[in-house]
């Protein structure tokens, strides 16, 4: 790519979050234009250019976008399943790619890529995980690390949803909604996972019969850290994201989101948010904002590849654990320099 003030962008895959990114780019950030849409089903690539009033190319094939001329960079927002050969092809054309997660849904796909963007020798690839944009999670990190509250023992999360559909099944809490906690805790506490077991309470009655819900995902790290994971999907009563780190001399926890304190009808009260895009809204503008600014000085600095990787093999042991019911290892081999 050569250098430029506006980075031309194609995005395959416009529902939930390709549209939203398709708004922040147009609406609310800078340095970039969308120029291409794509979707399987090319009615919402068609939408979403009508409704952002943009000027954009639909194309009915995501790997004719990858090889368009004038698409300078690729952002991936289809379903999982159709990452791995969307980011493949962005690699093969030698353009950057933003991926939401996962990277890919297995470990063999993953590694192709990792292998694939090591043999190119420049990072392509950026994956989109985007808590580590977040002002919350940025402020737990550096009070771990400046030793505010001693060596890091334990981590107590939470994941809840306040309801997910029908085709939202058993071990999409890990691959789809874990997989957050398991990128974001290990870039936390700077540490690797070395065992997952899941473990099963007694079902909400606002679940259906191919979904266990709530889990409790126990993880054990490198150095001794045990830290649990609540993931509730069906809680009713909000999207609310929960993280207490306990150390040798204090509990540091994720502040929660802003919202005014009411007192009315003789009760004191704070708003919960429902909407899991306006919970991250910041970190989602500071992340594409990375990541067009990145592509623009030819130099990627995001999660990674090796990031992506790393979170399937966690997810995908928490997913054989789920089965097992027992303890299952997480092992890995040694980061690549070229990730380092
Ligand atoms: P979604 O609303 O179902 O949108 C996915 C879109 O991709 C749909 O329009 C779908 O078309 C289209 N699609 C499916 N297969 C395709 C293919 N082979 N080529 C081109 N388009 C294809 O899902 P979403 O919630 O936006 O999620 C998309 C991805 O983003 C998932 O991997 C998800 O995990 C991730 N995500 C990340 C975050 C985050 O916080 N970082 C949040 C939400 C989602 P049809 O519906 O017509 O089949």
């Amino acid at each position: 790519m050569t250098k430029k003030n506006v980075l031309r962008i194609g995005v395959i895959g416009t529902g939930a979050i390709g549209s939203d990114h398709i708004r922040r780019c147009t609406q609310t950030l800078s340095g970039a234009q969308i120029v291409a849409v794509g979707d399987v089903n090319s009615d919402n690539a068609r939408k979403a250019v009508s409704s952002y009033n943009i000027n954009a190319k639909v194309y009915d094939s995501g790997h004719d976008l990858i090889k368009a001329e004038d698409v300078d960079v690729v952002m991936v927002t289809s379903w999982g399943q159709t990452h791995a050969e969307y980011v493949l092809s962005a690699i093969k054309a030698g353009k950057y790619v933003f991926c939401e997660k996962p990277l890919a849904t297995t470990i063999k796909d993953c590694q192709e890529i990792i292998e694939a963007e090591q043999a190119c020798g420049k990072r392509l690839v950026q994956v989109g995980f985007m808590r580590p944009y977040d002002k919350g999670y940025r402020e737990l990190r550096n009070a771990i690390a400046n030793g505010d509250i001693g060596m890091p023992l334990m981590v107590h999360a939470a994941h809840r949803n306040q309801s997910v559909g029908e085709n939202y099944v058993t071990n999409m809490a890990i691959v789809d909604t874990l997989i957050h906690e398991l990128d974001v805790l290990r870039w936390l506490l700077e540490d690797d996972y070395v065992s997952a077991q899941v473990i099963f309470p007694r079902s909400t009655r606002h679940t259906h019969a191919k979904l266990r819900d709530p889990q409790i995902i126990l993880l054990e790290t490198k150095s001794g850290i045990r830290i649990d994971v609540e993931v509730f999907v069906n809680c009713q009563y909000g999207y609310d994201i929960q993280c207490a780190v306990v150390g040798e001399k204090g509990i540091v926890s994720l502040p929660e989101p802003a919202s005014v304190t009411m007192r009315s009808d003789a009760k004191l009260s704070k708003s919960i948010l429902t909407d899991w895009k306006e919970r991250f809204i910041d970190a989602y503008d500071i992340e594409v904002q990375d990541f067009i600014d990145s592509c623009l000085a030819g130099k990627l600095t995001g999660p990674s590849s090796w990031n992506g990787y790393v979170a399937t093999v966690a997810a995908e042991a928490c997913v054989k654990s789920q089965e097992t019911g027992k303890v299952e290892p997480i092992s890995l081999p040694n980061c690549p320099s070229f990730y380092k």
